[in-house]
């Protein structure tokens, strides 16, 4: 975001700049949840990309790349169409794996990219016009908990009738959530008859069904797969250096540890020193490092290092105006905590939003 909102300093200077999305715009993960539970609206928690290259004078592709050609200095786009390059950053973040889904994909959706939460908010809202359904969530982690709370948020009062839903979580629901997180969230979903299903991993799942390893099978009229995500494939694919989960493997300046032109950061960087959590607090502070980086690197400056920093400020969105905040030594859950979250996560999109 940072390098989007300083793209005319590159052009000032002579640069050509291309910005290569598969939509025009993009949307903040942070508020997904709670655009899916109507809190906001598409348009709250998006940024026009496009716009915002093309009034600096860069120009935007809507394209999705699929590979690399390191020693060409090239990317290949799905369509066919090839880019050159000096330096380039990758920001193509992660996706969730759909290994387990057989068949077609109708009624199931990924809880990214986060566009899909737009059309699974309208199909949910045009089932439950019509009968009682049970929605099923796949995963025990952080973002299944707040899918949940917030389908909760978005069939409440709407004289609609409620639907059933549960949360497959594994053998341990947010197991690596300290306990005294983990009590507060199963309590918010658990008293809106939310149910935590803790006995066993889903092996397979299609349209209307979802069997458990033990073969055990559950009926279920829409999906959410919000397991782990995995960093963008493209990195793999393309042959280049990358951690063990398939991240572009980059050094302290978030540059590729073979090919110094190449930089990367947000969920598809492995970064070498330490793993780091996919969590959009580092994309946000590995921001101005990367601006710094990819200019300097074009006007062969010194580069800066990169500082994960220490803990960080979490908050999950429950869905019903309450969220449970953590940090360091800090937790509690309660309206309060969800207008922390509302407040920062406005003021984020504010900042850029007003750029464009
Ligand atoms: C439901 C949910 C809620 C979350 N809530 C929070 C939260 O509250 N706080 C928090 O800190 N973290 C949260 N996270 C984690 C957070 O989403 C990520 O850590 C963060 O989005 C990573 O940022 P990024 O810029 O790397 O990737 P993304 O935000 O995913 O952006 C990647 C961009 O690259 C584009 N792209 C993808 N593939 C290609 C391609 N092949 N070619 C071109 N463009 C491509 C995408 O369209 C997208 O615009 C949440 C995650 C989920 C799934």
């Amino acid at each position: 975001m940072v390098t989007l909102a300083n793209l005319y300093a590159f052009i000032e200077k002579g640069h050509h700049i291309t910005v290569i999305g598969p939509s025009p715009y993009h949307y903040y993960s942070g508020m997904g949840p709670g655009m899916l539970g109507k809190v906001y609206t598409p348009e709250d928690i998006r940024f026009a990309t496009k716009d915002l290259v093309e009034k600096q004078g860069g120009t935007f592709v809507t394209g999705k790349v699929v590979r690399v050609d390191p020693k060409k200095k090239t990317v290949l786009l799905e369509s066919g169409a090839t880019f050159f390059y000096d330096v380039i950053s990758f920001n193509t973040g992660s996706y969730v794996p759909g290994t387990m889904v057989k068949g077609d994909w109708k009624d199931i959706f990924t809880v990214k990219p986060i566009e899909t939460l737009i059309h699974a908010r309208t199909r949910i809202l045009e089932l439950v016009s019509q009968k009682k359904i049970t929605i099923s969530i796949i995963g025990g982690g952080a973002s299944a908990a707040e899918i949940a709370g917030n389908v909760w948020g978005l069939t409440r009062d709407v004289g609609v009738i409620e639907p059933e839903i549960r949360i497959f979580a594994g053998e341990n629901f947010m197991s690596h959530i300290p306990d005294n997180v983990r009590t507060k969230v199963v309590v918010s979903l658990n008293k809106r008859n939310i149910e935590i299903l803790e006995t066993g991993y889903v092996q397979e799942i299609e349209t209307g069904h979802i069997t458990l390893e033990s073969g055990k099978r559950f009926k279920t009229d829409l999906i959410f797969l919000a397991m782990g995500v995995k960093p963008s494939p493209i990195f793999e694919q393309s042959g280049l250096p990358t951690g063990p989960d398939g991240g572009l493997l980059v050094n302290t300046y978030l540059q590729n540890t073979e090919y110094p032109e190449i930089f990367g950061g947000g969920d598809c960087i492995y970064f070498k020193d330490r793993p780091l959590d996919k969590v959009g607090v580092y994309p946000v502070r590995e921001n101005p490092v990367l601006y710094h980086n990819l200019m300097a690197s074009l006007e062969e400056r010194n580069l800066i290092p990169f500082d994960p920093g220490g803990d960080y400020l979490f908050i999950f969105n429950m869905g019903d105006g309450t969220g449970v905040l953590r940090k360091k030594w800090l937790v509690f859950g309660g309206r309060l905590a969800f207008k922390i979250k509302d407040y920062i996560d406005r003021k984020f999109m504010r900042k850029f939003q007003s750029i464009e």
